[in-house]
């Protein structure tokens, strides 16, 4: 079975949320603060937390921070949630690395979408286990990176779109194919983020950054070998 965290203070919302992922067959765990939230998840190592951003102790935008600065907690999937409605707080959350993002009110259906969305990306895809391209490795099961050998720290996020592309090399990919197998759907918000993410992946590529190219009026492709 799997697990998730609640993090929110609110406790109709925590309760709320609870009952809809008990009902749909996850073991819930719930947190009422920033600092306990942390903890328990650090502890606990659930398979997605769902994060509050407006908590007592320390906010959701710190609790995302230590959770990835851990590396019990690294890798484990965040979906942000807050009452702040603003396009710009969305952005900010999902630049920081957040797999996804949910503004309340929110319904049932559309968070349970979400969390099935972010839990399929982050098992990775079916199929071979192990992918060697040119400098890169990509193993499925454990969602490592290498890179020339050595591991490179990608986010979720980082190594499905690079996945994707290299699964496609030679071959431009369409901004919205990217957005919707990563995020599930496409959107004007998710759009903006789609340059801020490859952007950062080119960075963690070093010298290979060049392999992922810009197609104009297009997407992005991985370049053939
Ligand atoms: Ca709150």
């Amino acid at each position: 079975m799997q697990k998730i965290l609640i993090v929110e203070d609110e406790r109709d919302i925590a309760d709320l949320v609870g009952f809809n992922l008990e009902r749909a067959g996850f073991q819930v765990m719930k947190a009422h603060d920033g600092i306990s939230g942390a903890e328990v998840a650090i502890r606990e190592r659930p398979d997605l937390v769902i994060l509050d951003l407006m908590l007592p102790g320390k906010d959701g935008y710190g609790v995302f921070k230590e959770l990835r600065r851990d590396d019990r907690s690294r890798d484990i999937p965040v979906i942000m949630l807050t009452a702040r409605a603003q396009t710009e707080d969305r952005i900010q959350g999902l630049e920081a690395g957040a797999d996804d993002y949910l503004t309340k009110p929110f319904s049932p259906k559309e968070l349970m979408l979400r969390v099935q969305a972010v839990l399929k990306r982050s098992d990775g895809p079916p199929g071979q286990v192990e992918i060697t391209y040119g400098p890169f490795r990509f193993d499925k099961n454990a969602l490592k990176f290498y890179l020339d050998g050595e591991p490179v720290e990608l986010t979720s996020t980082e190594f499905k779109l690079l996945l994707f592309l290299t699964e496609r090399a030679g071959k431009a990919q369409d901004r919205n194919d990217l957005l919707r197998t990563v995020w599930g759907y496409s959107d004007e918000v998710h759009s903006r983020t789609l340059d801020t993410h490859m952007k950062r992946l080119r960075q963690k590529l070093g010298e290979h950054a060049a392999m992922v190219e810009t197609v104009r009026g297009i997407g992005y492709c991985v370049s053939s070998l």
